[in-house]
This record gives C-alpha cells, structure tokens and sequence, in this order.
C-alpha cells in the first residue's frame, strides 16, 4: 500500500471579504509518495488556492490536512516552519530569483536556514543544478539566462532541500510551448528518483503529462484521472 504524504479532508475556503467569496467547496484528496499529479482547471477555478492550503502556504477555512499523518491545525508555529523548510518544495509561475546573484548562489539561498555550512550550501546547489540540467550555468545572473533555464534555477533552488513534495504553481506561464515542455519533462521525470510532484496548470496538454489528473471547477474536484503506467 502506497503511503500518503499529504491528505486534505473536506477542505474549504471562504474569503472574508466583504463580500465573503467561497472559492473551495469542500474538498478531499490524499496525496501519495512518488505520485505526479496535474491540478487542471479554467483561470479563477480555486488552483492556486487548494494548491496553497496543500503546501502549509495557507489555511483552510474548514477541514482538516495532514502532512505525514499529523495534522497540521495540530502543530506548532515552529514545527509548521520545520515541514514547510524540510518536506515542502514550491515553484512559481515567476521565477523569483534574486537578480544580484548567481545560478548558484540563486540556489545556495535554498540552504540557508537548514544550518548548513556555506562550502557544503554550494556544492549542494551545484549538484542541484546539474540535475536540472545547468551545471554549465552555474555562475550566470538571472539577466543571463533564458525564461526556460530561470524556471530550471527555481526548481533547483526548491529541490536543494529535497523536499518530499514539490508543488509548481503554473510553472510554465511565461514560457513559450517549446521551453515549457522542457520544463514540464523535467518536473514529472523528478518522480524518478522519489519526489512526489504536483503541478497547476490550465493547459490540458500539460496535464497529459503526469500520470494522475485533478480537474478543478468552480471550486470543486469534477474529477480524478488515473492513467495506468505501461508495463515497461
Ligand atoms: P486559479 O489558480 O484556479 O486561477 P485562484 O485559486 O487563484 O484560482 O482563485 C480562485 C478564486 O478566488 C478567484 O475567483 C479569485 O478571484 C478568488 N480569490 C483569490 N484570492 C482571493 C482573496 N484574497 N480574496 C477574495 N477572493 C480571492
Ligand atoms: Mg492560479
């Protein structure tokens, strides 16, 4: 049996407003170790906002997520912060690196609070980097570098910590389709060597990349496709 690493139980989301705004009906999913899973969904369609809650980015206004099995109304300010910096993993639409520094410093920042020492935060970022395919890359500023290798920084700056889950928020809208289907291999292929990734787009062709599809409308799962692996 395959292990869940993040479960949402009839989670909602109520703005306050005024006027008060539901964007989540209640809603439930169980995220399991080393699944790739593509949140789908029109613009408005409450992605960002169920992704959100997934990720201890923000909490629900109703229901219950678990992270490893504990509840996360449950644990403390500190211990949220620990979850958040050692299993979690988030990847933006914009890439928000800081344009003074390097690829590699870009990426070392990912370390910075986990108390390692700087020598080993870069030759952990440096490693990161050629996973993601840029270890010819790693002393270029973001102004140097292509949209498509800046989202590829990002990722490595989320997956230096090696979190146990990597959720990218439209994390090709602003790129062109070439460079995005570079990027979307990369994420999904990151199941490979064990990190669970959950993706929002609003491209369904996107989403044909990942095994396991959650369609999002209006504020609720229409439905959740599986698609069985082939054998080989
Ligand atoms: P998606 O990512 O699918 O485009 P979002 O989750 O960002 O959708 O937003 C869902 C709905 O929630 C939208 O209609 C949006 O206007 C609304 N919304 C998002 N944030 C807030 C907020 N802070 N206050 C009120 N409404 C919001
Ligand atoms: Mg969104």
């Amino acid at each position: 049996m395959s292990t869940s690493v993040i479960r949402a139980d009839q989670v909602s989301k109520t703005y306050p407003g005024p006027p008060p705004t539901t964007v989540l009906h209640p809603v439930s999913l169980t995220i399991h170790a080393g699944e790739q899973i593509a949140v789908v969904g029109a613009s408005g369609s409450g992605k960002s906002t169920l992704l959100a809650i997934l990720g201890m980015l923000d909490d629900p206004t109703s229901g219950r997520v678990e992270v490893d099995g504990v509840a996360t109304a449950s644990m403390s300010e500190r211990e949220r912060s620990r979850i958040r910096a050692t299993r979690i993993g988030f990847v933006f639409q914009q890439f928000h690196l800081l344009p003074a520094l390097s690829a590699l410093d870009n990426v070392a920042t990912g370390l910075l609070y986990a108390g390692v020492p700087l020598r080993a935060r870069r030759a952990r970022a440096a490693a990161a980097l050629r996973d993601v395919g840029l270890g010819h890359r790693l002393d270029h500023r973001p102004t140097q570098l292509s949209g498509g290798e800046q989202q590829r920084v990002a990722i490595a700056r989320a997956l230096v910590r090696e979190p146990a889950v990597l959720f990218a928020d439209e994390p090709t809208g602003a790129l062109d389709s070439v460079t995005s289907a570079g990027v979307v291999d990369l994420l999904a292929g990151l199941t490979e060597r064990g990190t669970t990734v959950v993706i929002v787009t609003h491209d369904n062709d996107i989403a044909a990349s990942f095994a396991r599809r959650v369609r999002i409308t209006d504020g609720r799962v229409r439905d959740d496709a599986a698609r069985r692996r082939s054998a080989s």
